[in-house]
């Protein structure tokens, strides 16, 4: 591992311009379970979409329910090494940017400036009114769904409410993609860590870099479909890799 560690070091400095992917992967070593794995709540509650619960009140609770659940499984989890070693590539400028599909503020947490932190999916830690757009913190939101509120509504004016995550049957927010595919488009290398690169649109990203000619490094644990295109491919846990990456810069 070492050694493709160096080289990729050497990627992340031969190029002005640098941004990293991030999944799921990236955050299996602080605790966050995979919500499609067998015991996860993809497979006790049933996928619902955002326009099922603008319609139907029944849809609204069992959403809920499933938000409450998946929060409660990664509401104390704190970044790991992976996310401080990105935080220290981007304090040392050596990356621009991290574009994620994560819903977990980790790297956030870690250390990378909120505005840098490109969320695809959303983030699961704020609720947003649908009528007013007041944003509210989510720790109020989950202690009323723990004392067994089902639905609840926004305390200004009453409106449904749901939580900034990006639901199915919603848009990619457009500033985020946007973004994304700017640094994409211009780039000179793309860091992938810890994401399959199978869940769409957004591994659209790292194949636009490809495309645009940048320099590919892939640190996630399984194969994935981009790795022939990869510069360099370094597998097992990401935090060990990031450590190490780090300690180069
Ligand atoms: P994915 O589940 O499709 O792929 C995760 C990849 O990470 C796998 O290929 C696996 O080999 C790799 N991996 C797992 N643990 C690793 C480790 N310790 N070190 C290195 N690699 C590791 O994830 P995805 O590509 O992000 O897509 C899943 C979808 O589910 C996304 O839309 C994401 O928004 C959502 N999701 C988010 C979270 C979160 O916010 N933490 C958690 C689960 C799922
Ligand atoms: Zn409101």
């Amino acid at each position: 591992m070492t050694e493709s560690i160096e080289r990729a070091a050497r990627i992340l400095k031969d190029s002005e311009r640098a941004f990293v992917f991030t999944g799921a992967g990236v955050s299996t070593e602080s605790g966050i379970p995979d919500f499609r794995s067998p015991g996860g709540v993809w497979s006790k509650y049933r996928m619902i979409t955002y326009q099922e619960f603008l319609a139907d009140n029944e849809a609204r609770k069992e959403q809920w329910a499933l938000h409450r659940d998946m929060y409660e499984g990664f509401k104390d989890c704190r970044p790991n090494a992976a996310h401080y070693g990105i935080a220290k590539l981007y304090e040392k400028g050596a990356v621009e940017a991290v574009v994620t599909q994560n819903i977990d503020s980790l790297h956030q947490e870690a250390g990378v400036s909120d505005e840098d932190v490109i969320e695809l999916h959303g983030n699961e830690k704020k609720v947003k009114c649908l009528d007013c757009s007041r944003l509210y913190g989510r720790e109020d939101i989950q202690r009323q769904l723990l004392d067994g509120t089902e639905v609840p509504l926004c305390p200004e004016c009453g409106g449904i409410m749901k939580t900034t995550t990006i639901w199915f049957g919603e848009q990619l927010p457009k500033n985020a993609i946007d973004r994304s595919f700017e640094l994409a488009s211009s780039c000179e290398c793309c860091m992938v860590v810890g994401s399959s690169l199978q869940v769409y649109p957004a591994a659209l990203i790292p194949e636009q870099a490809v495309r645009s000619g940048a320099k590919l490094i892939v640190i996630n644990r399984d194969p994935t479909p981009l790795d022939e295109h990869a510069e360099e491919v370094i597998g097992g846990k990401a935090g060990e890799a990031l450590k190490k990456l780090a300690e180069l810069f």
